[in-house]
Formats: structure tokens, sequence, C-alpha cells
């Protein structure tokens, strides 16, 4: 099966079993905008407690916040989203389909990159255990040929992005004789920049001066914050704020189901610190954001840095931890060393000191920023796309499974009665009553047990308790294992320990330690 052909299944089945539907769907749905389900809003809320807790919890100089959606105008001038907040847009004349240049400009280079790939694993079938992957790579000229185009459509693209030279963007795609995906046509407009901030008015103010935004990013909540709390909660630097949030941009090319929305979720932590440190903390929180990642077990593979080339006129260091999406390598979080440019601009435009009095240097400055920046919604999918499986057993059956890391799973455990009659529901009941004062469990007594079973391997359920004649007797369930499917004889009283060293958050906090 193709990577496209699982990425369209597992969009079935998140909507199939109550994970994500598509927003308004009854009127036909809203572009890019998605609900979460039953399982869906807890599953993203045990991402964000595993976030929260990570950044909150473990680290004593990190503290959290709330703040709100609306924000004073100025603060979009201060932060460059008003005048900057751009995205470069290309029309195909013959399909009126929209793009992002700059991403119609990175599809073309990864295209390349899959064509060298093939190229490579050809030569590796062909030369067997000879094959020296670097000397082929160095003199196969198909491969030498598509690197050199990479390169230099890769250069182009960052001097023009940088020039903000939009002709030249163009051109290049142009020259890449780039078409457009629906018509199959070169036939282009120019490109434009269009602002992605959605705005809206406030109260009785009608014109320019009632405008406000909805915030395209959380982080300028805290940064406008830095001083209530440094002061209140007596921060001294090192420290960092955290928050989770709504954002909201008018993506153009809102595709890939909720990797790119027009409403999503952020996860924004910035860390301040002295002036001079913060490439080195950059180089921490780059470590220590990967390590979350792959507490999670879902493939080392799977996650790779991407050091940016563009960096932003205020940032001295950028990265981003890209994912191994059914769509390929794309970004899941930014980390941003911005430099003292955010509370800079806030200390410029509201004309309030923005400052740190360092008491071991004595004196008083705008202190760093290191970023971390994190997306709930592209987490979801990559925790998703990552843990769901089609599987052939080898009774020959196949099985759907979402092998979900057990501390993020929706639902913790399925309390299963083996029949509905001679007291098993009964004893089912007095299990869960139990078990549910701490875990999300389920109770199901339809259909055979060998259903129920794959009911909760759908969902991705770590555990399911079976409760038969037996059980009345010695007082022992089967507890059965959703990734390996064994099934084990445990007291009843063993029950609460088993699970909860099974499914709890701690499994996820100690490999950051
Ligand atoms: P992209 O280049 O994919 O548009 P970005 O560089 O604009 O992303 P940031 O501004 O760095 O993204 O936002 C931080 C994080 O917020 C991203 O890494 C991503 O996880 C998430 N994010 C940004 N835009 C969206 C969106 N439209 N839908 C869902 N998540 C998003």
């Amino acid at each position: 099966m193709t990577q496209e052909d699982l990425f369209k299944n597992l969009i079935a089945h998140t909507k199939e079993d109550g994970y994500i539907f598509p927003s308004s769907e009854i009127y036909d749905g809203l572009g890019a905008v998605y609900d979460y389900g039953q399982l869906g809003s807890e599953l993203k809320n045990n991402i964000k407690k595993y976030w929260w807790e990570s950044m909150v919890r473990l680290n004593e100089n990190i503290v959290g916040i709330d703040s709100a959606i609306f924000m004073h105008p100025r603060i979009w001038e201060a932060s460059g989203h008003v005048g900057a907040f751009n995205d470069p847009l290309i029309d195909n004349k013959d399909s009126k389909k929209r793009y992002r240049a700059d991403v119609l400009l990175e599809d073309y280079i990864a295209k390349l990159e899959e064509k060298i790939n093939k190229d490579v694993e050809k030569g590796r079938k062909r030369f067997g255990d000879a094959f020296d992957e670097a000397q082929f790579r160095a003199t196969n000229p198909n491969v030498l040929r598509n690197a050199r185009k990479i390169a230099e459509c890769t250069e182009r693209m960052v001097a023009a992005l940088n020039a903000n030279d939009l002709d030249a963007l163009k051109q290049l795609i142009l020259d890449c004789e780039i078409v457009c995906p629906i018509s199959g046509t070169k036939n282009w407009t120019d490109v434009r920049q269009f602002n992605l901030m959605f705005s809206t008015q406030l109260g009785s103010v009608s014109g320019e001066s009632g405008t406000i935004y909805l915030r395209p990013e959380t982080a300028q909540g805290i940064f406008v914050n830095y001083l209530n709390v440094q002061k209140t909660g007596r921060m001294k630097l090192p420290f960092g704020i955290a928050q989770i949030g709504k954002a909201f941009r008018n993506e153009i090319v809102a595709r890939q189901f909720i990797f790119r929305m027009r409403e999503f979720e952020q996860m924004e932590m910035q860390f301040f610190v002295q002036p001079g440190a913060e490439l080195e903390w950059f180089a921490k929180w780059k470590e220590t954001r990967l390590k979350w990642h792959k507490a999670l077990g879902m493939g080392e593979e799977n996650y790779r840095y991407h050091d940016h080339e563009k960096l932003a006129h205020y940032a001295n260091a950028a990265t981003d931890i890209e994912f191994n999406f059914p769509f390929g390598f794309k970004e899941l979080e930014g980390i941003h060393s911005r430099t003292d440019f955010d509370l800079g601009r806030h200390q410029e435009f509201s004309g309030k000191k923005l400052q740190y009095f360092d008491p071991e240097k004595g004196e008083s400055y705008v202190p760093y920023v290191i970023e971390t920046s994190i997306g709930v919604d592209r987490t979801v999918l990559a925790v998703l796309s990552g843990a769901y499986k089609e599987e052939k057993l080898e009774n020959g059956e196949e099985r759907v499974v979402l092998k979900l890391h057990p501390a993020l799973a929706p639902v913790k455990l399925a309390v299963l009665p083996l029949v509905k009659k001679d007291g098993l529901p009964e004893l089912a009941r007095e299990i869960m009553a139990e078990l549910k004062l701490d875990f999300n469990c389920q109770y199901d007594e339809k259909d055979s047990i060998g259903k129920r079973y794959r009911r909760q391997d759908a969902i991705g359920t770590p555990l399911c308790i079976t409760v038969d004649h037996q059980s009345l007797e010695d007082k022992c369930v089967t507890l059965r294992d959703r990734d390996t499917m064994e099934q084990e004889r445990i007291p009843i009283a063993d029950l609460w320990k088993r699970v909860d060293e099974k499914v709890n958050m701690r499994n996820l906090l100690k490999q950051l330690m």
C-alpha cells in the first residue's frame, strides 16, 4: 500500500472512530477547520498535559500562563505581523487554484530528492554488497544532475525570499518548469503578498481604529506579560513562560488534513536568558525538545532537524524539528533564538521599560529569548500517523490498531464481561467503578470478545480486562495487551497497579530527566 493510500485510510479511520470530524459537516464543512470528537479531544488533552508537565512541572524555572486571544492592535504592529506576516502567493490561471510560491518550490525540491533516493536504491539492488553509496552519489550522472538542480533552486529561492523579490520567485517557478498539479499548465499569475491575520471589529468602535486581530501566535501574549510574571513570580534569569492556546491564520493553501489549519492550537515557551548566553540555551532546547518527541516511541529515524537557511532579521539561530508525516518530512516544531527583538519592540511601541535588573552584574538589560513553538494539532497528526497500523495476524485475520503511547491513549482500558449474564456484568461494573476514578475506562458487553478486542485495538486502548465465570470464584481477570495481544491472568486486587504502571504519564516524563 502506498503512503498516500495509508494516509487516506487514516483520515477515514479518525472520522469513523470519533477522533476528528470536518467542522460544520452538515453544512458541507468549512475549509481547513476541524472538530475533535470524543476520542480526539482526549488525545489532544493528553498531548497538552505531556507538554505542560514537561515544561512547567519538571522545570522549576518555567511557569505557565493563559493570556487572551484578543490583544491591543498595536501589539501586532510591534511584533511585525501587520507589516510582514505575509505569504507569497501565485495563482494558476487555468485551474484558478492558488498556491504559496515557496511551497511550490519546496515540493519541486522534494520531488528531486525522491528521484535521487530512487536512483540510490536502484544502485544498491544492482551492486549488492559491493555498493558504496557515497561513491555512487558522487559519480552517478543522474544523481549529480538532480543534486545540481536542487542546489541551484534552493540558492535562488533563499535569495529571492530574503530580498522579498517576488519577480525573482516567479521567474524561478517558470525556470524550474513547475506545473499546476490540477491543470498541468505553467500559466501563472505574478506572485503577490497576502497577510495571514484574521481581523474583526471591537465593540462599538467602527472603522480602522476598532480593528483588532485574532492572534496568529500565542507568543506575543507571553512577551507582553513578561514583566508581570517576572515581578510577581520573583523570577531570576534564566526563566521561561509557557502557554497553550488557540491561534488563527488565514492560510491560503490549507491541505493535508490537520497539518495546516486556519484555527489551531499552539504550545509555546519563551525562555529568557542573559544576552550572550542565547546560543548555548538554543542548543540545549534543541536537544531537550527532540528528546520529548523521541520519548513517544514512534521511531528515532522519523525525526530530523532542519536548520533554517533563511533567518528572520531578528533571529540569530533557528531550526525546525521535522517529522516523517505520510506526505514526507515536514515541520512539527520550531525552535528560534529571537534575540531581544520582541521585548525591545514592545518597549519601543508601549513606551514601558521591559528590562531585567541583574543583581550579579548590577545592571539592567532587555533579556534575550529562545522560543520553542509546537502545534498541538500537528502533534496529533504525527502521533496518529505514527500509531496507525494495518496488521495481518498469524491466523490470517487483519486488524487495524492504533499503537499510541499508553500515556496518550484516550481510553486506557476496556472492561469486558465475557457474557451478559450470570453476575459477570455486575462484577465488571464493580471493577470499573474503582478504576474509573483514575483512568478513562470503557465498558463493553456487546458482540463476541474477539470483536470487542478489535474495537479497542482500533481506537488504541492499551489494555482490556475480561471478566469470566472463573473470575467469580478466583477473583482474577484476564488482562490483554493491545500490542502483543498476550493475555495474562491476574488478581483483581493487582489491577490498579498494573494499569497505572502501563499508562501513567510518569513513564514519559521520566525519560526527559
Ligand atoms: P509553516 O512553515 O508550516 O507554515 P510556520 O513556520 O509558519 O509553519 P510557526 O509560526 O513557527 O510555523 O508556528 C509554530 C508551530 O505552530 C509550527 O511548527 C506548527 O506546528 C504550528 N502551526 C503553524 N501554523 C499552523 C497551521 N496553519 N495549522 C496547524 N499548525 C500550525
